[in-house]
């Protein structure tokens, strides 16, 4: 889809569908809904008049009109309370608009810039919680389908924008919208995708076309490869599968004379069945998302090379299939890691903490020195936060509110849990030096404790994004399967952490 800026009349563009959003207790139509208002000779006082709920948030009314104006019908977009208006709502305001706008088969769209003047919110971040929202709502999975539904037909988006002076403001943070949505959308697309085609293999011929495209160093490693690397936590993972697993590691530099390696560690599990601790098979079939930490650290590099950010970063994705079979790691075995640390596996369905327990030792060999990791780590973590909020563990206060004020600004929630020592009994092994599981009570918590004995004194975050990763239903700029979460806010990160 194309996005244009101009400055034309709302009244006399000529497009498919208009679309002018309006607050939640309006009871006068102002600036850019008073002038169409006037066109459609009082049509929209009298619908504010008529219906109290018309600005609700996120809810759209369609009016066909038959001249008086350039389009052919209208999309009343709801943005709710004044005060309860935030970025994050305009993202997904244009999120439930363009479906809207979709469904009419919309070829061409003209909207407003939603929240423009309002609340004192920052145009250049309306404008791109407008793009961001649009590209995001408007994403389809129909990859498997032999017969579609319908193709989405919107090709062009004309901003309105009155005021001339404030169009090269916009710009850069357009640019910079349709670069950080199509990262989410490639990331929700490799997430989407099933186990049989998304192989470790496949994640890293993903990783090689993004380093192509944004300008990174990529380098791939083989199953021989990477026990030469000397990663027996992450291999014993992977022997129990027939498809082979493949280390991807990215390096991005932009900031030659900054000495700090940002690091952002992904989980790629491409298909969990939890192993010879075998899941119950309802709802296994999801279990194809195991590999949304490693998809979005791709995604969000993507994003940081094209927008050229002066930070370094290195990415480190793991990948592998976790499957049982008479090669498979078994409950009670004692496996070795990366750092010389033993674990007795209490259950081999507590496999991401163990291959994130090796790539984040080699990331720290790298040279790390701040590491992010986002994993869909644990069903504990749904349990804590459900489906809304990402849960967010750290032992480093400053890169851990770094991290947090990201989240905030890029619109994904985050919520911290607490490390507290007291629930390291939970994974003392009396065999080992530690065990994989800590039993069910504070399950989030005891496996984020797990993980920092790998990132030592290195400054590090844990994110689990287990309930987070997908959506059941189509709502603001989220569409049922894959978020796609994660990218906005590293994204943001690598944005803010500025240079020194
Ligand atoms: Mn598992
Ligand atoms: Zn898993």
């Amino acid at each position: 889809m194309e996005f244009e800026v101009i400055t034309g009349s709302i009244t006399e563009i000529i497009c498919d569908t208009l679309i002018v959003s309006l607050l939640e207790g309006v009871t006068l139509p102002s600036g850019s809904v008073k002038e169409l208002d006037e066109a459609l000779d009082g049509l929209l006082s009298n619908l504010i008049h008529d219906h109290k709920d018309i600005g609700k948030f996120g809810t759209t009314t369609v009016l066909h009109v038959c001249g008086g104006i350039g389009a052919k019908r209208v999309v009343l977009l709801g943005l709710g309370k004044l005060e309860e208006l935030t970025v994050d709502r305009l993202r997904a305001a244009a999120g439930f608009a363009v479906r809207s706008a979709s469904k009419l088969e919309s070829r061409t769209v003209a909207t407003v810039i939603h929240g423009e003047n309002l609340g004192g919110i920052d145009l250049a971040l309306a404008g791109q919680a407008l793009v961001e929202g649009t590209l995001l709502g408007n994403y389809r999975f129909s990859h498997y389908k032999t017969d579609p539904e319908p193709e989405l037909v919107l090709e062009k988006m004309y901003i309105i924008e009155g005021d001339t002076q404030y169009i090269s403001t916009l710009q850069p943070a357009l640019r910079a919208a349709k670069i950080i949505a199509s990262a989410v959308n490639l990331v929700r697309d490799l997430v989407n995708h099933p186990a049989n085609h998304m192989t470790p293999s496949k994640m890293a011929w993903h990783a090689e076309q993004i380093a192509g495209r944004a300008g990174l160093e990529i380098s791939v490693f083989d199953k021989n490869q990477i026990e030469q690397l000397g990663m027996p936590a992450f291999l014993a993972v992977a022997q129990g599968s027939q498809e082979p697993p493949r280390l991807i590691v990215l390096k991005y530099r932009g900031a030659p004379n900054d000495e700090r390696l940002l690091t952002f560690v992904g989980k790629g599990i491409t298909f969990d069945s939890g192993g010879i601790s075998l899941k119950p098979s309802e709802g296994m079939h999801e279990m194809k998302d195991d590999m949304a930490g490693g998809a979005a650290v791709l995604g969000a590099v993507q994003a940081i090379g094209e927008l050229k950010l002066p930070v370094n970063i290195l990415a480190v994705v793991p990948c592998t299939e976790n499957l049982p079979s008479g090669y498979a790691f078994r409950p009670g075995d004692v496996i070795n890691s990366m750092d010389g640390k033993t674990i007795e596996i209490i259950s081999t369905d507590a496999e991401g903490r163990l291959i994130l327990a090796d790539a984040i030792t080699y990331a720290r060999k790298l040279g790390a020195t701040h590491i992010i990791d986002l994993a869909t780590l644990t069903g504990a973590c749904v349990v804590a936060l459900g489906n809304i909020t990402s849960g967010v563990m750290s032992t480093h206060p400053e890169l851990k509110q770094k991290l947090l004020d990201a989240a905030a600004l890029a619109g994904e929630k985050m919520w911290e849990l607490p490390l507290f020592a007291e629930y390291k009994e939970q994974i003392k092994s009396e065999t080992a030096d530690l065990k994989n599981s800590g039993g069910r009570p504070g399950g989030a918590i005891t496996a984020g404790l797990f993980i920092a004995n790998f990132a030592d004194k290195t400054p590090w975050v844990h994110i689990d994004i287990a309930g987070t990763v997908s959506s059941d239903k189509n709502t603001g700029y989220n569409v049922k399967g894959a978020t796609g979460v994660g990218v906005r806010t590293l994204v943001q990160l690598a944005k803010s952490w500025g240079a020194k």
